[in-house]
């Protein structure tokens, strides 16, 4: 059985006071013990939300470099992340794929750097309105996971949670249905048997993000292949709570 696990991404959102008070929520609120919480504050509060939050509650990068250390302005190294006891980053959001350029040969790159470095890896993949209409969400996302397949080992797959995230969902207030959800997931988990291996197709968290609310994670969670979810915009409400507890 997978265990249920719920990612916060708060994008370029929040300053100390208003994270802090975020955090505060979260460790005095009734989290789902059954379910994994990690949080992804922007790169410049890690520490800050890390030392707030209790030991319950992961914290994520947003981000990572795929090269060790040197002369890389602006970026972060996994040695730096660890060093601030951070145990996970996400790779290939779609706002870094689309408005950061990056590609599925930079986004392999870094998930086979941070985990070889020794994070854990939530990797966004997902498909464009465009791209979904012309019935290329299959192929986009296997597509971008094939990318990272050849970078990692089968056994590498154990750090890494899948999240579909289809661009056209990302803060629109469009969720997809349950009946696309599960499509794509059941897809995914397909791809995972036959092109890495039933055991990593069984064990692999898929979960889903794009306008996750309190008011559609309880039906979305019910999905065979919907193992938790990837909030944006609602991680950053009181409303986060609820969508932890999709399952009780
Ligand atoms: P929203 O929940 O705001 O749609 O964002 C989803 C997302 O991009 C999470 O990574």
């Amino acid at each position: 059985p997978r265990q249920f696990f719920v990612g916060g991404n708060f994008k370029m959102n929040g300053v100390g006071e208003s994270l802090t008070n975020i955090v505060n929520n979260l460790n005095s609120a009734e989290l789902d013990p059954n379910t994994e919480v990690v949080v992804a504050p922007p790169t410049l509060y890690l520490q800050l939300v890390r030392q707030a939050a209790n030991e319950k509650i992961g914290v994520s990068a947003q981000n990572v470099f795929d090269k060790p250390n040197g002369a890389f302005t602006g970026e972060v190294s996994v040695e730096q992340l660890k060093d601030l006891n951070i145990k996970w980053t996400l790779i290939g959001h779609s706002e870094r794929r689309v408005i950061l350029k990056e590609d599925d040969n930079f986004v392999a790159r870094k998930t086979k750097s941070a985990i070889d470095g020794g994070l854990s890896v939530i990797l966004c993949i997902g498909e464009s309105l465009e791209e979904r209409e012309a019935n290329q969400t299959i192929d986009v996302v296997t597509r971008q996971l094939r990318a990272v397949a050849q970078s990692i080992t089968k056994e590498q797959w154990s750090k890494v949670v899948i999240a579909y995230e289809p661009i056209w969902a990302i803060g629109t207030g469009k969720v997809a249905t349950t009946e696309q959800a599960q499509e794509v997931h059941a897809a995914i988990r397909e791809w995972l048997k036959t092109d890495i291996s039933p055991e990593v197709a069984e064990n692999t968290r898929i979960i889903y993000g794009g306008s996750v609310s309190e008011k559609n994670c309880r039906d979305l969670a019910k999905e065979a292949d919907v193992d938790g979810f990837l909030v944006g915009g609602a991680s950053l409400k009181p409303a986060f709570v609820e969508i932890v507890n999709s399952r009780v």
